[in-house]
């Protein structure tokens, strides 16, 4: 933070296709993540700081009414920004994309309820066809959360996902990709049924200048899970592949041990 000025700007727009109010249980969600790895005191300077004193200590209730504008949750993104950097909100917002996974399969097994999952597809390419398969379900099921602002295909690496506009980073104005807490929820989504990490790319950003907002989501090779026991890969697009490769190295929050899925066995069936 620079004497208390809010640095990372918010755009006013005009997006129709986002729906204004978001529901209360996302906003619930949003903020016990953030709680958990920001702490309470952290959670709590977010929101002073980001104009959001009536949620100190009274966060929303986890039902479906839709109360509060979306540019809340924006708003929250935004100083998390100021707060630590882009680098450092992206490792964190990352991290509460997998833990909000986690909230929300744990909490609300309803929003998970997918019928026809096979769970004796054995091999990595074949469960990753069923994520491909069950992600499409997701994405359809969050179009009356957000509104229509997705686009989901295959594509030459795997899936893709186009947001815009972008419910994570609408009106944001950042140097890289920042829709990180996107990209957390699609690995927890993809290890949950994959039952193993794979690669993730935001290779657009609406923040960063992009059209839309655009996720790749890869197929494992063969050669590459076996490289790769552990750990996401995270990259971007070729013109920012300078940047990041002078970065000396990922951010702590990134670190193996902070990824390492909670020691619960793998389980068969996706639903409860
Ligand atoms: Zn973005």
């Amino acid at each position: 933070m620079t004497d208390g000025k809010q640095i990372t700007s918010i755009r006013e727009d005009t997006a129709v296709a986002l729906k204004e109010k978001i529901p209360n249980r996302m906003l619930y969600l949003a903020l016990i993540t953030a709680e958990e790895i920001m702490g309470l005191n952290g959670v709590r300077s977010i929101l002073n700081y980001a104009n959001l004193p009536t949620f100190i200590d009274n966060y929303p209730p986890n039902d479906l009414a839709e109360e509060h504008s979306t540019s809340n949750y924006t708003a929250i993104l935004a100083r998390t920004i100021d707060l630590i950097g882009e680098r450092g909100a992206r490792a964190i917002m990352f991290r509460g994309g997998m833990k909000a996974f986690r909230n929300m399969h744990e909490n609300f097994p309803s929003l998970f309820n997918i019928q026809d999952v096979n769970p004796a597809t054995s091999n990595t390419e074949d469960r990753f066809e069923e994520f491909a398969r069950i992600y499409g379900i997701m994405v359809d099921a969050s179009v009356p959360i957000w509104g229509d602002i997705f686009k989901y295909y295959p594509c030459e690496e795997g899936v893709a996902l186009e947001i815009s506009p972008c419910n994570h980073c609408r009106g944001l104005k950042t140097t890289g990709p920042i829709c990180a807490a996107q990209t957390g929820f699609q690995f927890g989504t993809a290890q949950w049924i994959i039952g193993r990490p794979i690669e993730i790319t935001e290779t657009h950003c609406i923040a960063a200048g992009d059209p839309m907002s655009r996720f790749v989501m890869h197929r494992p090779s063969r050669e590459a899970s076996a490289q790769r026991s552990n750990g996401p890969l995270l990259t971007c697009c070729p013109r920012r592949l300078a940047a990041a490769a002078s970065r000396a190295r990922p951010p702590p929050a990134f670190a193996a041990p902070l990824l390492v899925w909670p020691s619960r066995p793998f389980r068969r069936g996706y639903c409860r």
